[in-house]
C-alpha cells in the first residue's frame, strides 16, 4: 500500500490541500489497506493515520502496517482532530462527492482552525490499477467465466429465474467469489430489455433470450461480464441484433489503447449500432472503470472526455433494448495497454442456442 499512499501523497501537490482525508470506504481502503467499513484516513506530506473505532483497532493494525492507527472510540472526528491538531495543517481535503453534508460540517466545526476543502475527484487516485489489483481483478473473471459455463447447464425451459440466478451465485460463491458486487441482473424473454432486470418468477420458456450480468468479488476487486443467450433455436431478428451487439462490442474493444479518449470508444461501438438501425435502443454508456467499486472512472460515454491510460481497466458493454420484444448486451472487461488491450472476461462470445 505504500504505493498507493505515495499517489495520495502526489494527489495533494495537485490539488493544493496539506491533508487529505478518507472516508468513503474504497478510498480508505485503497490508500490504507484497510478493509473496515468505517474510519477516516489522513494522508499528509509526511505522515499517514487511520482513525478507527473499538470495533476495529485489530484489524487496522494488521490491514495498515503503513500507518499510525488512532483510537477513536466512539467519536472519529473527535479523535481526527486531536490527532491532527499538533501538525498544523491549514487546508484539509475531503471527499465532497461521498461524504455526507452533516458529517463535512461536523468535521468542519472539529477541524477549525483549519479550512476544509471539498475534493470532487479524489476517486481518481484508483482509475489506474497496478499488476496485483489487475491479478486480483483477472481472478474474479476466471470466477465469472466458470460460473457462466455453469449456468449453460442449468438453464433449461420450465425453471424461473430465481432458482437459475440462485443456482448461479451459489456456484460463484463456492468457486471463490468473497461476493457478488451487484445483486445478479438474470433477464429472459421480454423481460431482457431491461438492463438491470433483476431475477423474477418468471418461467423460462422455449425461445427465450436471457441475459445475465454478474460481478464476482476477489480481494475486494469486482469483474462485471455479462452474455446473452437464446433457449432453443434463435430466430432471425434474434440473431440479427446479437450480431449488432457482438459487431459494436468487438469494434469498441479495437477501438481501447492508452491515449485514445473515452468519447471515442464510446463512439466506436455506438456507431455501429447506429447504421444497423438500433441507435434509440441504446440509451446507456458503452462502459466505465472497475476496481473496488463496480462502477469507477473513466466512464466510457458521449459525456465523458479523458484520455485513456494504460492499467485502466473497463467494461465494455453495449446493448440493443427492444421493449416487449428483448434486449442482447455483451459485456467483457478489458485492461489498457500501451498499444491496445487485454480482454480479461474469457466466457464464449458467439451465440449460445441452448437445447432445449
Ligand atoms: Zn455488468
Ligand atoms: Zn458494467
Amino acid at each position: 500500500m505504500k504505493d498507493h499512499i505515495d499517489r495520495a501523497r502526489r494527489y495533494l501537490g495537485t490539488s493544493g490541500v496539506d491533508a487529505l482525508l478518507l472516508s468513503k470506504d474504497e478510498n480508505r481502503r485503497y490508500v490504507t489497506g484497510f478493509s473496515g467499513s468505517a474510519g477516516i484516513g489522513v494522508v499528509t506530506r509526511d505522515a499517514a493515520l487511520l482513525v478507527v473505532d473499538f470495533r476495529y483497532y485489530e484489524q487496522a493494525a494488521e490491514q495498515a502496517p503503513g500507518c499510525e492507527i488512532v483510537r477513536g472510540a466512539t467519536d472519529l472526528p473527535g479523535a481526527l482532530a486531536e490527532a491532527v491538531r499538533p501538525r498544523e495543517l491549514r487546508r484539509i481535503g475531503f471527499e465532497a462527492e461521498s461524504v455526507p453534508y452533516a458529517q463535512a460540517e461536523r468535521l468542519r466545526e472539529k477541524l477549525r482552525p483549519a479550512e476544509l476543502v471539498p475534493l470532487a475527484d479524489v476517486d481518481r487516485l484508483r482509475w489506474v490499477k497496478d499488476e496485483e489489483e489487475v491479478a486480483a481483478i483477472e481472478r474474479a473473471a476466471k470466477i465469472s467465466d466458470a460460473g457462466f459455463a455453469h449456468v449453460l447447464t442449468v438453464l433449461r425451459p420450465g425453471m424461473t429465474e430465481r432458482d437459475a440466478a440462485v443456482e448461479f451465485e451459489a456456484f460463484m460463491r463456492r468457486a471463490g467469489a468473497e461476493r457478488l458486487s451487484f445483486d445478479l441482473v438474470f433477464a429472459s424473454g421480454p423481460r431482457s430489455a431491461l438492463p438491470h432486470g433483476r431475477a423474477t418468477g418468471r418461467v423460462l420458456q422455449a425461445g427465450d433470450l436471457v441475459t445475465v450480468d454478474f460481478g464476482p468479488v476477489c480481494d475486494g476487486y469486482t469483474s462485471d461480464c455479462t452474455r446473452t443467450v437464446v433457449l432453443g433455436r434463435a430466430d432471425e431478428r434474434q440473431r440479427e441484433i446479437y450480431a449488432v451487439v457482438l459487431r459494436a462490442q468487438r469494434g469498441a474493444i479495437e477501438a481501447v489503447r492508452a491515449g485514445a479518449s473515452s468519447r471515442a470508444v464510446d463512439q466506436a461501438g455506438r456507431e455501429i449500432i447506429a447504421a444497423a438501425g438500433y441507435g434509440e435502443a441504446f440509451g446507456h454508456g458503452l462502459g466505465h472503470g472497475i476496481g473496488l467499486e463496480i462502477h469507477e472512472g473513466p466512464a466510457l460515454s458521449p459525456r465523458m472526455d479523458v484520455p485513456l491510460e494504460a492499467g485502466m481497466v473497463l467494461t465494455i458493454e453495449p446493448g440493443v433494448y427492444l421493449p416487449g420484444w428483448g434486449g442482447v448486451r455483451i459485456e467483457d472487461d478489458v485492461v489498457v495497454t500501451a498499444d491496445g488491450c487485454r480482454v480479461l472476461t474469457h466466457a464464449p462470445k458467439e451465440l449460445i442456442e441452448l437445447p432445449v
